[in-house]
């Protein structure tokens, strides 16, 4: 018997093979967790549903995280559905290309408070969304992914160092207020993955080589390690854990020179 047998999640941002959120869809899926997924807008709508309706009684419903009556459906529509719902991983992130590209003393107003919505705030109105499904169910657990380029500040990631800042604060302060509840609200940081929006980032292809090549073990993260790291801060076996952000970069964070 599966790990997560009996229980069902909710996953935000796959949006292909490659997504990091694919990765961990795969490994709680594989301990038997029924999900349920979102994707953003009809242009990926098709490619999102290949994915995920190889994986058994999934569902998968529209959602901008910008959009609050969206995010109040997908909800509903999962206590529908499901009927109950033990967890919540949160793999969404973006930022406007000129506020990635130009020298960060350029950010601009809108694009600052648009990455910050998508990729901060809409923790939170998430969580809010999921909290009476969560109670109803005894508990939940809540997965965010975030970035080294949060604490230091990495060149030409920019405006989206300071929202992962932010989403980190976010996951503290969610994993403060709602422990008492039994929610649990943590964050995997990941090393540097070869995705869709790593594509954004100006200098990716340098900044993969540089990991490599100074992480203690020598390499780039694979997707399937996210993905079981998120297995394990989503199942029991992390129960006495909440407001942390784990690396899973190989190493890279701990060395200096
Ligand atoms: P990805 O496959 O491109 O996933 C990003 C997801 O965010 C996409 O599904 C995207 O949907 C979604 N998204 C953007 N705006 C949205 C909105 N308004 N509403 C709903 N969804 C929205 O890239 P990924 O690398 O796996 O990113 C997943 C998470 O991991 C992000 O938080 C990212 O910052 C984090 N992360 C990535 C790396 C890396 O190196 N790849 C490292 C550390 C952390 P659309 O495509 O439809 O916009």
């Amino acid at each position: 018997m599966g790990l997560l047998e009996g229980k069902t999640g909710i996953v935000f941002g796959v949006a292909n093979k490659r997504s990091l959120a694919w990765a961990i869809a795969q490994a709680l899926s594989r301990e038997g967790m029924r999900l349920a997924f979102t994707y953003q807008g009809e242009r990926l709508k098709d490619s999102v549903a290949a994915l995920t309706s190889t994986l058994p009684d999934s569902l998968l419903l529209p959602c901008d995280v910008t959009n609050d009556a969206e995010v109040a459906d997908v909800f509903g529509r999962v206590d529908a559905e499901l009927g109950r719902l033990d967890s919540l991983v949160h793999s969404v992130a973006y930022a406007p290309k000129d506020d990635l590209e130009n020298e960060f003393v350029n950010t601009s107003r809108e694009g600052f408070k648009l990455a910050h919505d998508i990729s901060a705030y809409s923790l939170v109105a998430l969580t809010k969304a999921a909290l009476p499904l969560f109670e109803k169910s005894g508990g939940g657990s809540v997965v965010a992914l975030t970035y080294y380029g949060a604490e230091k500040a990495v060149e030409g990631y920019n405006l989206m160092g300071v929202a992962k800042a932010s989403l980190e604060a976010s996951v503290r302060y969610l994993a403060a207020n709602l422990g008492p509840r039994n929610v649990r609200v943590n964050a995997i940081s990941a090393g540097p993955v070869n995705t869709l929006a790593a594509r954004g980032i100006k200098g990716f292809t340098g900044m993969l080589h540089h990991h490599a090549e100074k992480a203690p073990l020598r390499r780039n993260v694979e997707l399937e390690e996210v993905g079981n790291a998120a297995l394990f801060l989503v199942s029991p076996m992390s129960s006495g854990i909440t407001g942390e952000v784990m690396f899973v970069d190989c190493g890279y964070n701990i060395v200096g020179l």
